[in-house]
């Protein structure tokens, strides 16, 4: 699905004497790099604030933690998404409330999330999924009538453009704050875990900061519950070299999804990615829908034929038990996560595919249906 091998090989030079350099030095945690690092994530993203932590989960985690939100306060998130955003909403004792994606962007339903909010909701948080933006647009239109917080869950899409009210600017830049995974997998991704949030409010960056680093304003005097949730210095050096590729991956990326929308666009058992109006899509997954109940035997078919594949996401959260007992969900209303699971197949995707590995997955998934 994914080749790190072949992407590092090309830096391989820097990220040694980067990794070198600070074996050296040993400023494991907090070194210079984190620093930099955050400072050019927030120049390339055009956002005041960038700060580092520990992984994309803990970085949703932070970002609920730093709006001092009452118990059972209710936050709205996608159904259809990874485990980590609600994880972390019921982790802090606040009430997931799971809405419904649409059918073609798979990002949140805007008619169903009007539907969802209460007089106990206090957050947004839309998954930006597949890589590209939830309409940010309209969320922050609700958000401002209702007087709610959103946070943006970039895990996805770090890179994307969206065009907010007239201006072009960078998905994870338009909510209360922005997060972000470092995955190796990401689109940015580091050599172990790393996450980010990104705020423009200087008291949120400052509360954020201090609760990565538990709750500590000066050191050893504590204000507030914190957490220990740091970037490594190491992973800061390697995102630091793989940040100025970022434009040129997302880039590649899109070449990639362009030649499987070519060769799939007139095959009627498929449908190829939806552009969602306003945003760019950076592919973090090249996702098909699949007609006809024939998605699990497509599957079968690539895995004998030496096709990687992988279903993201076969079950909506509200299916799993630990959220069906803990989350606020109307079933009737989430009827497009449970048949997208069901229809989804998502095909190799990174930053190295070449032409004839490209036409082989092409070639290998039109068989399938000519067979
Ligand atoms: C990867 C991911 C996360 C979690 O990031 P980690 O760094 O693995 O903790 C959260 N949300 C989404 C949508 C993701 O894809």
């Amino acid at each position: 699905m994914v080749d790190l091998s072949g992407q590092h090989d090309k830096i391989r030079n820097e990220i040694d004497s980067a990794i070198n350099q600070i074996l050296n030095t040993t400023a494991f945690i907090k070194g210079p790099d984190v620093a930099a690092f955050e400072s050019e994530l927030a120049e390339y993203l055009q956002v005041k604030h960038v700060i580092g932590c520990a992984n994309g989960t803990d970085a949703l985690q932070l970002a609920l933690m730093a709006l001092d939100l009452p118990e059972g306060a209710e936050v709205i998130t996608p159904d259809f998404t990874f485990v980590a955003t609600a994880e972390v909403v019921r982790l802090l004792k606040l009430t997931p409330v799971l809405v419904d994606v649409d059918p073609n962007t798979f990002n949140l339903d805007i008619a169903k999330l009007k539907l969802a909010i209460s007089d106990k909701t206090r957050v947004i948080i839309p998954v930006h999924l597949f890589g590209q933006c939830a309409n940010m647009n309209l969320i922050m239109d609700i958000a401002k009538e209702h007087d709610l917080f959103v946070i943006e869950d970039n895990a996805q899409a770090l890179g994307s453009d969206y065009n907010f009210q007239g201006k072009n600017v960078k998905a994870g830049t338009i909510g209360h704050i922005g997060c972000t995974s470092f995955f190796p997998s990401k689109n940015l991704g580091a050599a172990g875990d790393a996450g980010a949030l990104f705020t423009n409010d200087d008291v949120l960056a400052d509360k954020i900061k201090s609760i990565a680093n538990h709750g500590q304003g000066d050191q050893y005097f504590y204000r507030e519950i914190g957490v220990n949730s740091r970037m490594d210095t190491l992973q800061a050096a390697i995102l630091r070299i793989k940040l100025r590729h970022l434009a040129s991956y997302n880039e590649a990326r899109q070449a990639a999804a362009a030649a499987y929308d070519a060769a799939f666009s007139n095959n009627p058992h498929l449908q190829i990615p939806t552009r969602a109006a306003g945003s760019t899509h950076i592919f973090h997954q090249y996702t098909l829908k699949v007609k006809n109940g024939k998605r699990d035997t497509l599957g079968k078919y690539l895995d004998e034929h030496k096709v990687p594949n992988k279903v993201y996401y076969p079950c909506p959260i509200h299916v799993h038990k630990p959220y069906a007992e803990s989350c606020r969900f109307d079933v009737s209303q989430l009827s497009v996560s449970l048949q997208l699971s069901e229809e989804v197949i998502s095909l190799p995707m990174h930053t190295e595919l070449s032409e004839e590995q490209l036409s082989f997955i092409t070639n290998t998934v039109n068989n399938f249906f000519n067979h």
